[in-house]
């Protein structure tokens, strides 16, 4: 999932003062789960700015704000608006911005990071969303999000008892995947030289899912 937190209160009050109506909208995917854009958090900071600023504020939270078919929702409720509040992630802010092109929008979130959930309210970075995903040669552990050099051919020899180089309590993912891997009997794999990815280029990505095993 993608991982977003609420930006500092005052950068987004000052967003939306000059304005005489806005509409502050959230999202039930992503950014509810990790308790920063769902129905609790829109509701409260709508109540807060409404109670802070004089602009007149309108709320409601979506399904999900990277799908066209509920961004569409909204336009029952632009009647009057001079602007909008998004607690979507990045691509959700730029997708309201897409289908209402007219209506300035501001982010109320931080998109941070794809990471996974552990306990409540504590979230792991775990992809940085590379496009060549090589799990499958790294026993399941991410160089490019977990090792601090991203390093696709590891380690990179300055570890010490399994930590990271660069502190702050870092375990080497290297180390990490050289476990693992003699643990699966497959030691030998990493042998291989793995290429550089191919970073993708200037223009936005596009892809179509479910077009079935190329
Ligand atoms: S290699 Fe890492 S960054 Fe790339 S897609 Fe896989 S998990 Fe994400
Ligand atoms: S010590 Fe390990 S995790 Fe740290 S930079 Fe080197 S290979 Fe990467």
């Amino acid at each position: 999932m993608l991982v977003a937190e609420l930006k500092p209160y005052n950068e987004t009050k000052s967003f939306i003062e000059k304005y005489q109506s806005i509409l502050v909208v959230g999202c039930g995917g992503c950014t509810s789960l990790c308790n920063a854009g769902g129905l609790r958090e829109t509701e409260a900071l709508a109540a807060k700015l409404r109670r802070d600023t004089g602009v007149n504020i309108k709320s409601v939270t979506i399904e999900r704000q990277c799908e066209d078919e509920f961004v569409i929702e909204l336009s029952r409720m632009m009647e009057g608006v001079d602007a909008v509040l998004s607690l979507g992630c990045g691509a959700g802010v730029q997708l309201i911005a897409e289908q209402f092109i007219n209506i300035p929008i501001y982010p109320a979130l931080n998109t941070k990071f794809v990471g996974t959930s552990h306990d409540r309210r504590v979230f792991i970075e775990r992809c940085r969303s590379c496009g060549e995903c090589r799990l499958g040669s790294t026993a399941g552990i991410c160089p490019i999000t977990r090792c601090a050099k991203g390093l696709q051919n590891g380690p990179c020899g300055g570890s010490e008892n399994g930590m990271c180089e660069t502190g702050n309590g870092r375990e080497c993912a290297w180390c990490l995947i050289i476990e693992r891997m003699k643990a699966q009997g497959r030691l030998h794999e990493l042998e291989a030289f793995c290429e550089p990815v191919q970073w993708p280029g200037q223009a936005p990505e596009r892809f179509e899912c479910g077009m079935g095993v190329k």
